[in-house]
């Protein structure tokens, strides 16, 4: 089933979230979904941004790479499930290049995740440099690597999203689009369960075309999911 994520990022106060929540739950109101929903606040607006019919699932924005203890200000998975998540969002490029990120941090997040039972959204792709330098299928290849000790029969979410297109209003071709997904479909030959997203600027005016070639399992969106009527039109359950 196609997966439709909606990244506030740093957005929404928990009234702002309760507000979203009870539109988006009126957008779908008691219609059986062929797509799933899942919504990621911040941490303090998780209880807020909850159906409580349970129409869309929640997702942490991340999540700490150790356990417990002396970590001031992070947030473990445990704590995340404890909190209703199903999802944690693992390698955002936020993460990666504005707080640095690495590979090998990632790993232990991705242990993290699996440990308390959630299903991670790994994110990656190239920036605009590697791109442009022609080392797009290199850096996928090189990020896949972070996922060698998850388990290949557990679920997977990936989500490619080029740097470049994240924010920035310029989306993807459905070209790079299918061509990044099928090299994600080989590198990843061995899951017996995985989705894989695509996400960066997308919209309800170039959702359609981006998900008609036909590879796509679904979206990760952060600005257009701000508002719960796009974020309807993006998944498909509202006309635009
Ligand atoms: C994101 O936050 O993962 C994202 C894709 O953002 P945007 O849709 O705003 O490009």
């Amino acid at each position: 089933m196609n997966l439709f994520v909606a990244n506030w990022k740093m957005n929404m106060t928990r009234g702002e979230a309760a507000a979203y929540a009870r539109e988006l739950g009126g957008l779908v109101g008691d219609r059986k979904l062929d797509v799933e929903l899942a919504v990621a606040p911040p941490f303090t607006a998780l209880d807020a941004g909850k159906d409580p019919e349970g129409r869309w699932s929640m997702a942490g924005q991340n999540v700490a790479s150790e356990t417990s203890g002396a970590f001031t200000g992070e947030v473990s998975a445990k704590m995340l499930a404890d909190a209703g998540c199903r999802y944690a969002i693992v390698g955002h490029s936020e993460r990666r290049h504005i707080f640095g990120e690495d590979g090998k941090m990632l790993a232990r997040k991705l242990a993290r995740v699996r440990e308390a039972g959630l299903t991670p959204i790994y994110c990656l792709g190239e920036t605009e440099e590697e791109r442009e330098k022609g080392l797009t299928e290199a850096t996928l290849v090189q990020q896949v690597e972070t996922l060698r000790d998850d388990p290949l029969a557990e679920p997977l979410v990936v989500a490619y999203e080029p740097v470049w297109a994240i924010g920035t209003g310029k989306a993807a071709t459905v070209e790079d689009c299918s061509s990044a997904q099928v090299h994600l479909v080989e590198l990843l030959s061995g899951r017996s369960d995985l989705r894989i997203l695509y996400g960066g600027s997308v919209t309800p005016e170039n959702c359609r075309a981006l998900l008609s070639n036909g590879r796509v399992d679904g979206f990760l969106i952060g600005g257009a999911s701000l508002k719960a009527r796009s974020f309807a039109v993006i998944a498909g359950i509202l006309a635009s």
